[in-house]
This record gives structure tokens, sequence and C-alpha cells, in this order.
């Protein structure tokens, strides 16, 4: 009888799994349910994002001396003002993503790294170059869509200067341990104008200029900077997405995959 039981059960058990397997909603997830958001249109913000520069001001941001930031803002764009410090961010951000509109001068006798410089700095440190690279020779890993002294782009996208163009970029924050020691490298994906010249790479540390880079621990959220490298670079439409909110649904998708 108990042989019977115990017989029956294990068939139950048996028949059930190999129903599980073959049913398509074992593995369907309704929960959570991802927010709504709407799509900008021809680059514009979508409705989650943080305006950092709507064209109109500067109060997002500071100078990097201290004072009211004095790049020339006009006809809803922002231009380098030579010698007036880099733009940093009030808001301070850590895992991002960012959109940014960016031209060179159009008539410009500069060569290599003095041919429309400046740069996007992630957490203050970490350099997406931008740089008048349409044709301009300087060292590749210092080209525009370079992380700086690093990565170099897939490809140069780049258009003629004089030309708007965009970066679409996705930052992963380095992740530090108690004793401050690193439990993840940044990791950055770049499109440029639209076609991808860095996908997800892991960078060694800050972007220095000079030596290796290594990392120090540091904040969770920093300000993101606009560098001036004294050339007259002009930026406009200028918005960021915070993604903490998104890694948390990816993990709770796992959990409750892992449950079921
Ligand atoms: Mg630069």
């Amino acid at each position: 009888m108990c042989k019977k039981l115990i017989f029956l059960f294990a068939a139950s058990l048996y028949s059930f799994i190999i129903y599980s397997q073959n049913d398509p909603k074992t593995t369907e997830l309704w929960e959570p349910i991802p927010a709504k958001v709407t799509p900008g249109e021809n680059g514009s913000p979508p409705s989650d994002a943080i305006v950092l520069f709507n064209g109109i001001d500067l109060s997002n941001f500071e100078s990097m001396r201290g004072e009211e930031p004095k790049w020339k803002v006009e006809n809803g764009i922002v231009t380098v003002v030579p010698n007036t410090g880099g733009l940093r961010t009030k808001q301070k951000f850590g895992d991002c993503q960012l959109h940014v509109e960016w031209r060179t001068p159009e008539k410009d006798l500069d060569k290599g790294q003095n041919k429309g410089n400046s740069g996007i700095f992630f957490m203050e440190k970490y350099e997406v170059q931008v740089l008048g690279s349409f044709e301009n020779k300087t060292y590749p890993n210092g080209q525009a869509a370079s992380i700086y002294k690093q990565c170099i782009p897939l490809v140069n996208a780049s258009k003629k200067p004089g030309d708007w163009q965009s970066y679409d970029i996705i930052f992963t924050a380095p992740k530090f341990g108690k004793n401050g020691s690193l439990i993840s490298q940044a990791r950055i994906t770049v499109l440029h104008n639209g076609i991808l010249v860095q996908n997800n790479v892991s960078l060694l540390g800050p972007t220095e200029y000079i030596g290796m880079p290594s990392y120090k621990e540091h904040g969770n959220n920093e300000s993101l900077i606009l560098q001036n490298h004294g050339d007259l670079v002009s930026f406009r439409n200028i918005w960021v997405s915070e993604l903490s909110k998104l890694v948390l649904l990816n993990f709770n998708l796992l959990i409750l995959f892992r449950w079921k």
C-alpha cells in the first residue's frame, strides 16, 4: 500500500514537472510592470529625463571655479568661453543615460588635440572626449568618442566641423567595497551620431592626461562636467536619465525568476 502511494506521488510529481515544462505560462513574469515613459521626438528628452540645458539658462550648472557659469548662452545653445572654467552640474549622478549635442567651430585652423577639444566627464573623472575628428590626425585613444587615453572608438563617426553631432551615452558607475576596494569597474557605452562606438567598455580608472589610471574610492553620485579646453565648442539639448530604478527592476526580475 505504502509503495503504491509513493509510486502515485512520484508519478503525479513527474507529470506535474513535465506539464510545467511544457506550459509556456510557467516562464511568464507579470510583475513588476515597467513604468511608462513617453519618448521624445528627434532627440528631445523622454518624459522621465532631467533636462540639464534647455537652451535658456545655465541654472543647473556651476563653474568649476566656484562662480556663476560664464559660458555664452545664445539662440538656444551654450558655447565655451575660454579661461572661465568648466561647467559642473549641481545635481550629482551615478548610473545614467546622457544625451548631448555638440558642435566644433566651422573655421578652425588648429590641429590635433587643439581642434574643438572639450569633453563630457562622468562623476568628474571619466571623460568621453569631444574633438573635431572629421579630418584631424591625433592619437586614436584621444579622438572624438574615445574614452580619453583608454578606449579607441570602434569607428570614426564624426561629422565635419560646424555640423551638430550627438552623443548618447550609458554610464555605469564603479562600485567600491566597505574598505574602499574596487568591486566593479566603471563601464561606458557610446553612440556617436547614432552609431555604436563604445560597447560597454570597462575603464581602468579615471581618464588621466599623464600616467596610468587607477581607481580611488569616491561617492556613489558625482557631478557631470563639460570641459573647458579653451576651444569654442557649443552644446545644446542636454538631458540625463537616472538608471538606478531600472537596475532595481532587473534585480527584482532575477529574484522572481529564481523563486518560480
Ligand atoms: Mg577633452
